[in-house]
């Protein structure tokens, strides 16, 4: 299939969550793939009682007047949604296929019934692949034993170049280097853009996102990664892009937000769970 909008999300009683007045960006997670802390680590940012260093794996929820998308369905989705209230998801984008991700899809199998339709999932033909393998009893033509007894989605087919709509917004997808093995996708809707996981933005990418009003970038930690921004390189992509403000996410246990948070210049912040942005300019 083809990426289309699904049908505008039903607002009555039988909705359990009233569109956002304001179109507002909820931060779900902000952590790199193993989450902060991490398992089993003594240092001092794992130790932390500074809420702010308690990152779950990266996910953004955007409530938009005709309903909830969420950017990728990380393993901490279950209690990202239930943190931050949120009782319904309308549409999923995946960026990419790393299990840090994908792998709470599962999470989304409650709103189909609340939907009544599958949940529209939008990807590139490599993410779908990953998906059809790793939740291949979503697919299964075998005959239900009941309602909901696998998950209800539906895959529409987005690709590195062609905008499209949902839920009454308008995507440009922005093609993101991640490493040499991986390429991401990066999401802008009006001014705002969110670009996790990459390393590198080519020319085409770099045009696609410039007069930004808010630019979410990657930033694992402050030395070199084969396949992530580092501090001082997500600077430099902001330098050039200069949206007027800009936050890191995707963050390792290097960051211990106090210090660094006030070491960044004014307008670059560091993201953490829970942080909620309103987005008048999106819809
Ligand atoms: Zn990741
Ligand atoms: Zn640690
Ligand atoms: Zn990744």
């Amino acid at each position: 299939m083809t990426a289309s909008d699904p049908a505008p999300a039903d607002s009555s009683a039988t909705n359990p969550t009233s569109p956002a007045p304001t179109p507002e960006v909820i931060f779900l997670g902000t952590g790199t793939s193993v989450g902060v802390p991490a398992i089993g680590c003594e240092c001092d940012v794992c130790q932390s009682t500074d809420p702010h260093n308690n990152r779950t794996r990266c996910s953004i929820l955007i409530r938009l007047p005709e309903g909830n998308l969420l950017i990728d369905t990380p393993p901490d989705l279950r209690t990202q949604l239930l943190r931050e209230k949120v009782k319904l998801v309308h549409a999923v984008l995946f960026t990419h296929e790393h299990a840090d991700h994908i792998y709470g899809l599962d999470d989304l199998r409650l709103f189909p019934f609340r939907l009544g339709r599958p949940v529209p999932l939008y990807c590139r033909a490599d993410v779908e692949a990953r998906i059809r393998t790793s939740y291949d009893y979503a697919f299964s033509q075998r005959e239900q034993t009941h309602a909901g007894s696998r998950p209800q989605l539906e895959i529409l087919s987005i690709n590195n170049d062609d905008p499209f709509e949902v839920l009454g917004v308008r995507v440009t997808p922005v093609p993101l280097k991640h490493g040499p093995h991986f390429e991401v996708l990066g999401f802008r809707m009006g001014d705002f853009a969110y670009c996790t996981d990459t390393n590198h933005i080519s020319e085409t990418s770099m045009d696609r996102l410039r007069g930004l009003d808010t630019l979410v970038l990657d930033a694992l930690r402050f030395t070199p990664h084969p396949t992530h921004f580092n501090i001082d390189e997500a600077l430099e992509v902001i330098e050039e892009l200069k949206p007027r403000q800009a936050f890191l996410t995707h963050l390792g246990h290097d960051i211990d937000h106090g210090p660094v948070e006030a070491s960044l210049p004014d307008h670059v912040h560091l993201a953490y769970d829970g942080l909620r942005l309103p987005m008048p300019s999106i819809a």
